[in-house]
């Protein structure tokens, strides 16, 4: 109804990312910045949008252009030196690619093992995607990384054994030379590739933890943790991302998510999950698509599933 207010642009951009509408978000986020072109929120935003999608010079374009239109411009500083770097690294990488993934690698040395993970995950998505009744469609890339460069980049804890946040990151290690933890590292990340396709960007941590702690390659590792673990946390406090976390304390976290997504999937079936992670990609608020879905209310089930 007002389309010339910038702010109401931002606010639509925003919904439409978390709903991961990016297409959407891009279009509502870019209207944000030709009304009010010093709207430092909006070029973050859209910046942040291009980033996850890989289009680093787009990202750094954004903010370049936002440093020196907003009065506090230089606040994007850091970032933008820690991208321009990301883009010269990523400037050298070479690509390999089958039908739904990409992988980006960067010695000569390092083909045969790209081409091997793009198997891995290839046969990851047919495994998952059988099981859930997905398929994604939007190419999915993986990007290979030196374990230096990959604490540079991601600045995720030494725990972290790859990432996802719209590209799927891996660091090389000895580990990877076995083929169990190729396919355990790489389905992981795929779960949650798939979870942001279907559930856009508001679905609770311990719902895409857990799911990618259970769907991964031989997942009853897990149940190791789960019998370990003495006190784990509750699914309230499970919401937020796993990232900062210490390493006993994402062990915890890793556990009492998939011990809640395998009791849901146990009880009431993988394609109810996905009904529920539906619900939120429109925009349902979690606990009423959960109570709606699953007939009881959320906190019941939480309390439920810390009592076993
Ligand atoms: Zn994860």
């Amino acid at each position: 109804m007002r389309p010339g207010d910038s702010s109401l642009c931002f606010g639509a951009g925003v919904a439409a990312f978390m709903l991961g509408q990016d297409a959407e978000a891009q279009t509502r986020l870019e209207c944000a910045l030709a009304l009010s072109p010093g709207f430092l929120a909006a070029a973050e935003w859209l910046g942040d949008l291009h980033y996850r999608a890989g289009r680093l010079p787009e990202a750094i374009a954004v903010y370049e252009a936002a440093r020196e239109r907003s009065p506090k411009g230089h606040e994007l500083q850091p970032l933008l030196d820690q991208w321009r770097k990301e883009l010269a690294l990523q400037s050298r990488f070479r690509e390999v690619r089958t039908e739904h993934f990409s992988a980006l690698y960067q010695a000569d040395d390092d083909e045969p093992l790209a081409r091997k993970i793009l198997e891995r995950l290839e046969a990851a998505y047919s495994r998952i995607g059988t099981t859930l009744g997905v398929y994604p469609s939007r190419r999915i890339t993986a990007v290979l990384y030196t374990r230096e460069q990959y604490g540079e980049i991601t600045k995720l804890a030494e725990w972290s054994a790859a990432a996802y946040d719209g590209r799927i990151r891996v660091p090389l290690s000895e580990a990877l030379a076995q083929i169990e933890e190729i396919d355990r590292v790489l389905s992981h990340e795929f779960v949650h590739a798939l979870v942001t396709t279907v559930g856009g960007r508001t679905v609770p941590a311990w719902v895409s933890e857990g799911l990618a702690t259970v769907l991964a390659a031989g997942s009853q590792n897990t149940e190791g943790a789960l019998a370990r673990a003495d006190a784990l946390p509750g699914l309230s406090k499970l919401h937020q991302s796993f990232a900062d976390l210490s390493a006993s304390e994402a062990e915890a976290a890793y556990a009492s998510a998939a011990r809640a997504v395998r009791r849901l999937i146990d009880q009431h079936g993988a394609a109810l999950l996905v009904a529920l992670l539906e619900d939120l990609g429109r925009g349902a608020p979690f606990d009423q698509a959960f109570q709606e879905r699953l007939g009881m209310r959320y906190e019941d089930f939480a309390v439920r599933v810390a009592r076993e």
